[in-house]
């Protein structure tokens, strides 16, 4: 780390718990210390030290157009001038939920909040008020935002720093969560079985980030729809990455399975802070000031983040986009999985379009137990040797790293380069 960053962070531990606004920046997991940005362009990211960096985390998913998009930047401008926040309606949020609709037919109204977080507590709350049961299902390394109740066997910060809950969460406040190993059919037809008419929702990552990236087997996300129907729970989709990423029409479009609510955030705040929860009318009218389900927000729909997003959704409506991101994705993926195989180094790259995880695995990673036995110290050194090769990879075997718009075929090669080399050196 360069000798600038080292001062800030030094600075920063005083001020700032761990000197870092969310756990997982500290790079804790991964041995070292972070660079300080201190800009970024395009795949682009400068520390305060001058050096410069390939991307691959990308704000942790939102900014699959890259950083500094000038479609972006002059809608956030045009915006800025026009006021930042009203706290009264705004046509900007129409048109956002009438793009948020076009893109998932299944969310005929949607609500505007600031984070992800805020997202699923309240789609939570909603669940519970229209089935009139308080049970919630989560899978094992799901991490739905830092939600008391959903933080019980969270992936994300706390897989990478192996907390199994969090301090300060009451157990009587996760009484009504039960949590299932993902993937596992027949653990989620033994607790429908057994306590489906409890049931309010089962909330899932229908492409699970926040324990690495692990696709869903075929038949689980059916297996989810068809239980919870017979049953009378709701299905929710925390599409919270997966919105706009793995398909313009998320997860929902690209494996034909439709939930009943979504959760969103990441890309459709174009790089600002924003969530959104949404689903059939019928639900969203149990909603504030429609219905009985309280939930509000002083900035919630501001036209900073708003514009921010629609600018977002309409560079990746242009056609061709998905295309380009497989393409990225496949040959970043595949030549990390033969750089790894060549150098005689056992991994696991899973991928879903522009998002994927290298584990350090000699098995399929297709669950929380397996993603765990990876063997993490290898993964702290591929990193460092990465980021010593100017290639920013996120700092935790339980994240999924993520491609944009911006990266070129150059990039890739620059950085299969260095992963060769990295490799050879863990090996
Ligand atoms: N759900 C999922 C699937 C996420 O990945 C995240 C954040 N990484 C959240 C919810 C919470 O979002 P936020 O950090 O904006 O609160």
């Amino acid at each position: 780390m360069g000798e600038k960053s080292r001062q800030w962070l030094e600075r920063a531990r005083k001020r700032i718990p761990g000197g870092v606004n969310s756990p997982v920046r500290a790079f804790g997991a991964v041995g070292g210390e972070p660079p300080f940005i201190s800009h970024a362009s395009g795949a682009r990211l400068c520390d305060v030290d001058g050096r410069a960096y390939i991307d691959y985390v990308g704000s942790w998913g939102p900014l699959i157009l890259g950083h500094a998009h000038p479609e972006v930047v002059a809608a956030v401008e045009t915006a800025t001038r026009r006021g930042t926040s009203f706290g009264a309606p705004t046509p900007l949020e129409v048109e956002l939920a009438e793009g948020v609709n076009a893109a998932f037919p299944s969310i005929e109204k949607v609500r505007l909040v600031n984070s992800g977080t805020e997202a699923t507590m309240s789609v939570s709350r909603v669940v519970r008020a229209a089935t009139e049961r308080k049970l919630i299902v989560k899978f094992e390394g799901g991490y739905h935002g830092h939600v008391d109740a959903l933080l019980a066997r969270a992936g994300s910060g706390l897989a990478t720093f192996n907390l199994p809950d969090s301090a300060g969460v009451p157990e009587e406040f996760v009484r009504f969560t039960r949590t299932l190993p993902y993937n596992d059919r027949m653990a989620v037809e033994k607790l429908f079985a057994a306590r489906g008419r409890e049931i309010a929702a089962v909330i899932v990552e229908p492409v699970a980030g926040n324990m690495g990236c692990i696709l869903p087997v075929p038949g689980f996300l059916e297996t989810l729809r068809q239980q919870t129907q017979k049953y009378g729970a709701l299905l929710i989709f925390d599409e919270v990455i997966t919105g706009f990423r793995v398909a313009y029409g998320g997860a929902q479009e690209r494996f034909e399975v439709l939930a009943d609510m979504t959760t969103l955030g990441k890309v459709i705040g174009g790089g600002l802070p924003v969530g959104a929860y949404g689903g059939r009318g019928r639900l969203m009218d149990l909603v504030a000031p429609a219905g009985p389900v309280y939930q509000a927000g002083t900035l919630s729909g501001n036209p900073l983040a708003v514009s921010a997003g629609l600018a977002a959704l309409r560079a990746l409506k242009q056609p061709g986009t998905y295309e380009k991101l497989e393409a990225l994705g496949a040959k970043l993926g595949d030549g990390l999985a033969q750089a790894a195989e060549q150098a005689g180094v056992p991994a696991q790259v899973n991928r879903c379009g522009s998002m994927l995880t290298v584990f350090f695995s000699r098995k399929p990673v297709t669950d929380y137990a397996s993603a765990k036995r990876c063997d993490t110290e290898k993964f702290a050194r591929f990193h460092r040797a990465l980021l010593e090769r100017e290639v920013y990879w996120p700092a935790s075997q339980f994240e999924a790293a993520f491609l944009s718009l911006a990266h070129t075929d150059e990039d890739i090669e620059h950085t299969l380069e260095a992963a060769r080399a990295a490799f050879a050196e863990i090996k």
